[in-house]
């Protein structure tokens, strides 16, 4: 099986370290990560960090095209590195860092994304909780909220009135 690296960014997350996995035969005894059912063995791992949040990152473990297939989380990369030699002992000296900077992250994101975002408040998909795209427009649910708001809003005064 070939080894490519991963992209800069798995699920809205950038990718800081990896490593390969799928010859150290997972643990599953005392273990602190927990893989999505049916993926006990996990060939690719990934610590990341969220574009959308700058909080504790991300542990993937990945098939062997860098997809997600479950996900666990970490106080810190130490911490998180630390979990997963708990399930696969070893690993620890494999990481690999990537050297991502969040720039680059971003712009590989909006080239996945065909740089998509939300056409009244400008913020992209990882940032919004839904974006429902139309022929002119794309909105974001905040944005819809806020605009239905205020049109109950001016309904009721012009009711009022
Ligand atoms: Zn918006």
């Amino acid at each position: 099986m070939k080894r490519s690296p991963p992209p800069p960014v798995i699920d809205a997350a950038r990718v800081v370290a990896y490593a390969f996995v799928d010859d150290i035969p997972y643990l599953p005894a005392g273990a602190r990560i927990l893989a999505s059912e049916g993926l006990d063995q996990a060939p690719r791992l990934a610590i990341a960090v969220r574009l959308s949040e700058p909080s504790g990152p991300v542990i993937f473990h990945c098939d062997e095209e860098w997809i997600s297939r479950g996900a666990s989380t970490a106080e810190s990369i130490e911490r998180a590195k630390q979990d997963a030699e708990c399930n696969y002992p070893g690993v620890g000296n494999r990481w690999i860092d990537t050297n991502v900077t969040v720039e680059e992250a971003l712009a590989f994101y909006d080239s996945e994304t065909a740089g998509l975002r939300c056409s009244f408040c400008g913020r992209r998909p990882f940032e919004v909780e839904g974006l429902i795209e139309g022929p002119q427009a794309t909105i974001c649910r905040g944005c819809v909220e806020e605009f239905f708001c205020d049109f109950q809003l001016d309904t009721s005064e012009m009711v009022g009135n």
